[in-house]
């Protein structure tokens, strides 16, 4: 962990490349010469990268050293054992963590993760990231992150569904819909919601708000599978026009074709934009006359690997970022746009769909290239804002319909960007910091008016 006397000055930001934390970052960097291959990661972690931010805005606010201790650590942490006996017949134990890291604005909330490279760090990083973006977003949570680091996309169903099991009967004790409420992240989807539902039934009776991002016909809320990339294309509606930039006009690439990436590429689509190139976990692809949004996702689901799709040309993974595009959109995992590839890229603009998708280091790079950030804590909130219509609805045990939920969205993305923008604008910085100083502000404020702190 870094320690809090490697902070920037404050509005030095000349001096982030100079800082102890990033020249580290900087000389781990140097081993890469490209974008992480699919299992790998960048070297710098998700938990140095939020931190890094955290400190930039701690340090523009004035926050002293007291305040800071509250928001560098999360206020609760469980770790469980997940022994689980697979169909090789034998037991395999995974560790599942959740981290609550802040409650000052309402109940934890945050999604659940299944993936061999979840550590503990990592969710902490997350759960924090989720403080800010909640508060970024005005909804009234506090932030959490869970995770399980098994291999839960190489797994047979009924495997993930004993993990997934396990793993809510070990947390349930932390969990509750006005204490914390899970959701769907990376490997983890409707399906395992429903798991987590019922268990949690189970013990305490029906409890359909206990977590969000459940199917459709278990109290799920329309419109909360496709949020997430929604939310990002929210976004560059925003900011298009401020940019010059017409859908039609408009070409984008997308790393990682999963939920956020796969809706947020459909979505552009239907709005005018043309897709030239893709990637996920087994490979790229590029073509400069258009991608079809649908036909690759159609593919995919159906098992399908993304560099064998018809109507495009496989390219090496590291190649996507340098496809010549308008916007750029990474949905898949965190620190893949680091030092040793942002300079390389070529688009105009970078919606973060994915968490902590850009290292600190590039995102220096990017912010003097002229590259437009518009960053993770408020780009890809369009997830835990529908999750957040979910959890009213099920309070209320009523359903709203699609276009109600979709227009609420909308008004809660639009008015982030805003506000965000907005203050960007007032004090010269860049979207990032404006948003971790727009956030942090509203949850030391809740804990102060609290007397949490
Ligand atoms: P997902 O599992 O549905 O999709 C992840 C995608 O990334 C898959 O297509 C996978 O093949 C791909 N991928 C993995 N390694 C890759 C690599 N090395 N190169 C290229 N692609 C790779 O997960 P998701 O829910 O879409 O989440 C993606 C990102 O968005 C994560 O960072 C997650 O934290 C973030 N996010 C998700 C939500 C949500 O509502 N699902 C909300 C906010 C943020």
């Amino acid at each position: 962990m870094a320690s809090k006397t490697e902070t920037t000055p404050v509005g030095e930001r000349e001096q982030v490349e100079k800082s102890p934390q990033v020249v580290e970052e900087a000389k781990r960097e140097a081993a890469l010469t490209g974008a992480p291959q699919p299992g790998q990661r960048a070297e710098v972690t998700n938990l140095e990268i939020v931190h890094h931010y955290f400190n930039l805005a701690a340090d523009r606010l004035g926050l002293g050293e007291d305040v800071r201790t509250v928001f560098w650590e999360p206020y609760r942490e469980v770790t469980v054992q997940i022994p689980v006996r697979l169909s090789d017949g034998k037991i395999h134990v995974f560790s599942g963590y959740r981290i609550q890291h802040n409650g000052a604005r309402g109940p934890y909330k945050g999604g659940v993760r299944f993936h061999p490279e979840v550590d503990i760090d990592e969710v902490r990083a997350l759960a924090s990231l989720m403080t800010w973006k909640t508060a970024v977003a005005g909804i009234p949570y506090g932030g959490a992150k869970g995770g399980v680091n098994c291999p839960a996309d190489k797994l047979k169903h009924h495997e993930v569904q004993k993990i997934a099991r396990s793993f809510l009967d070990k947390i349930e004790k932390v969990l509750g819909p006005t204490r914390d409420i899970p959701a769907p992240d990376v490997n983890t989807n409707a399906q395992v919601m429903a798991w987590f539902m019922d268990e949690y039934g189970k013990l305490h009776g029906h409890t359909p708000a206990i977590c969000t991002g459940k199917p459709i016909s278990l109290e799920g809320s329309y419109g909360r599978e496709a949020a997430t990339g929604r939310g990002c294309v929210y976004m560059f509606r925003e900011a298009a026009p401020h940019l010059g930039m017409t859908p039609s006009e408009t070409t984008f690439a997308v790393q990682g074709y999963g939920n956020v990436g796969s809706w947020a590429a459909r979505i552009m689509q239907q709005l005018g934009c043309r897709m030239v190139a893709a990637s996920d976990a087994d490979g790229a692809i590029r073509n400069d006359a258009g991608i079809d949004a649908n036909g690759l996702e159609e593919f995919i689901r159906q098992g399908g690997q993304m560099p064998a799709y018809d109507g495009a040309e496989a390219i090496e993974p590291a190649e996507l970022l340098e496809v010549p595009c308008d916007v750029f959109i990474p949905a898949a995992l965190g620190g893949m746009i680091h030092r040793g590839n942002a300079d390389r890229m070529q688009c105009r603009v970078i919606i973060e769909g994915a968490n902590s998708p850009t290292t600190p280091a590039a995102d220096e790079i990017l912010n003097q290239k002229g590259v437009y950030v518009i960053p993770d804590v408020m780009a890809n909130a369009g997830g835990v804002v529908c999750s957040y219509f979910e959890w009213v609805q099920n309070l209320q045990h009523f359903r709203w319909d699609e276009r109600e939920v979709n227009d609420k969205l909308g008004n809660i993305m639009r008015r982030a960007y805003r506000e965000v923008s907005a203050r960007a604008k007032a004090e010269s910085l860049p979207l990032r910091e404006a948003a971790y100083l727009v956030g942090i502000e509203r949850v030391v404020e809740a804990a102060q008016t609290r007397g949490y702190i």
